[in-house]
Order: C-alpha cells, then structure tokens, then sequence
C-alpha cells in the first residue's frame, strides 16, 4: 500500500499519453495551439507499460488515461488492451472530448476499458464552436450515444462553467439525468492552461452552482464509494442519472487526494497545480531496472504536497498547459 506523508492512500495514477489535441478550448488553449513535447521525448506504450506494472505492484490500482486528446495517439486501443490485462489495474477509465468516441466506443470497450469521461460544456452547437473553435457538437453527442450503447458506464460528462460563457446552461445539462442515465459533473473553472486570461471573477463557484441546481429539483446527496474522486454526489429527485459537484477552487478536497500523474514525457507530477515534477523517463532510458522505477515512485509519493496553494499568496499559475498533464 502506498501512503503519503499525510496518511492519504495513494491508489490512482492518471497517465497522460499525449500532449496533442484536436480541439482549441478558450480557456485550455490558443488558437494556434501550443509548442508540442517532441515525438522522441513521448514516452512509447511500452514504456509506459512498464511503469504501470511497478507501480500496480506497490499498490495503483485505479489508472485513468487523459490528454491532451488520448484518442487522437495512434495504437491506443491496443495499449489498452495491454493495460487492461495488468491483474492488479481493478479500474480502467478514459477521460475524451468524445470528438473519436463514435468510432472507437466499441473496440474500447472490448479492449478493455470500464468508462469514459466526456468533456462537453455547451450544449449548443453555436456556442460548442465558439468554445472549442471547432464544428463537432454533433460528433461529441454522437459519441455520447455510442458510449451509452456499448455501456461504457458510468459515463461522467465534465462541464467547466465559466460565467459569461456557458453558465446559463448549467440547468439544461443538469436536465440531462432526468431521463438519460449520465452523471454531469460541474467543474469549477481553474487557474491553469494557456487559453484566454483566468479570472477568479469568471468562476461560477459550486455553491452558485448548487443553488441554480435547486430550480430543477430538489438535491439528494449520493453517499460516495471506493471510485469517487473530488467529486460530492446528488440526484434530483426521481432523476435517472447523477450530479457531481467538483468544488477544484472554493474547496478544498486535498484531504481525500489519492493520485498521482504521468506526463506525456515520463515525469510523475505530485498535484495539478504543483511544478514539481519527478523524472521516469530517465530511468527507463539509461537501463533503470524496476527498482530504480519503484523507489522514484517513493521520491513522487514524499513529496506530495499537503494541499495545493490555489487562493493563497503562494500560489502560482503551473508551467505546464493543462493539455500536457491531462486535466
Ligand atoms: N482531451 C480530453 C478531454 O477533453 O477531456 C482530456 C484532456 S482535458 C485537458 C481534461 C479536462 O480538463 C477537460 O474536461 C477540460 O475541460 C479540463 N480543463 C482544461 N482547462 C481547465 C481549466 N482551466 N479549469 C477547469 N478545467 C479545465
């Protein structure tokens, strides 16, 4: 079991495997994109293989695979096929903006893969373009559709309301789990990424979030199981599907972190919003043998912060895009 400084179980490792992405959200990046982690410095997915197997061994259990956009890396079905036959790995997930989803649910779910994560946050096609600079509302649903076919499931979608942008449609996704069995997590806007200038003001905070929930139905909060991240559970009353609340700024749920993550290059990263970053990749390429990989592990797990520093005089914007975590 891996347990941190602070007594936290650390059981989750969320593994970025590309840096590219098909969309230009404003808020994540500009229109021209973002300088690109080199081809030779991406860690291949044996490599990464490789680092989930010592890691499993000593105690992750639960990997979810993000971006930049995981499903534009080409080979990723078969990876997860290869990941999904580590015994100890009891929960495989992906998050997407679901652009590929149509296409690909199916061999995903025969890979392997337990669920999907959905970024969505306009359920306009108008302003889907104006977010994200590209026309693709009607792939993104298709590939919602898909996923609820092949029960991919839970399927989560991840809305960032930001005010001003999207926050007027915050009562017609929570409308969505009244009759379709999704769960719609409203995501605080955070104070990362390379898109346009992060404003506190333009944060829709989740308790202004809970109170317009209010005009759709009454909140029954959801205990949480092993699986819950940050996120508080409720159901309207009588809904089908869920809510998540995930409060990334207003509070704090540092106390319940159980991950750590990957970047694309091979560095493990200790929080979101922490610079600090211990490097793998070296390892691997210098003949590193397993133990080498478990103790930089060790390095990653003491040196987890106890709390990220976001509204405090500490903090500071992290060098890395969004888009080269994986959010
Ligand atoms: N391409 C995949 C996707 O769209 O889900 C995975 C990577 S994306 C960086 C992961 C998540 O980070 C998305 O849900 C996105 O909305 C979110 N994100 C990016 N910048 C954010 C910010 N400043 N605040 C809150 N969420 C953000």
């Amino acid at each position: 079991m891996l347990l941190d400084p602070y007594k936290r179980k650390i059981n989750y490792l969320r593994i970025s495997v590309t840096d590219r992405c098909n969309l230009r959200c404003r808020y994540c990046m500009p229109e021209e994109g973002i300088p690109l982690i080199s081809h030779q410095d991406i860690l291949t997915y044996e490599e990464i293989l490789r680092i989930v197997r010592v890691f499993a061994t000593e105690g992750i259990s639960k990997v979810r695979l993000t971006g930049g956009e995981p499903l534009v890396r080409k080979g990723i079905v078969d990876f997860i096929s290869r990941l999904s036959q580590i015994r100890e790995i009891k929960d495989l997930s992906l998050t997407t903006n679901g652009l590929l989803l149509k296409d690909l649910a199916e061999v995903l779910k025969q890979a392997g893969l337990k669920r999907v994560n959905i970024s969505l946050d306009s359920l306009r096609k108008d302003r889907f373009l104006e977010i994200t600079r590209r026309d693709g509302f009607g792939q993104v649903w298709a590939g919602i559709e898909e996923a609820l076919r092949v029960g991919l499931s839970p399927i989560k979608i991840n809305m960032v309301a930001i005010k001003g942008l999207n926050d007027d449609e915050v009562e017609s996704f929570a409308q969505l789990t009244l009759h379709l069995p999704l769960t719609i997590r409203f995501i605080e806007y955070m104070p990362s990424g390379n898109g346009e200038e992060w404003k506190e003001s333009d944060i829709l905070t989740i308790p202004q979030i809970q109170s317009r929930l209010q005009k759709v139905g009454e909140l029954i909060p959801i205990p949480s199981d092993q699986w819950d991240g940050p996120a508080k559970r409720f159901r309207i009353e009588g809904a089908t599907g869920e809510i998540g609340l995930i409060g990334a700024v207003s509070s704090h749920f540092c106390g319940d972190c159980n991950r750590l993550r990957l970047t694309p290059d091979g560095k493990i990263r200790t929080c979101l919003f922490s610079d600090e970053e211990i490097d793998v990749r070296e390892i691997l390429r210098t003949g590193g043998i397993d133990q080498d990989i478990k103790e930089r592990l060790l390095v990653a797990l003491e040196a987890k912060p106890e709390r990220h520093l976001i509204n405090t005089h500490l903090f500071k914007k992290c060098q890395r895009n969004m888009s080269a975590i994986g959010g």
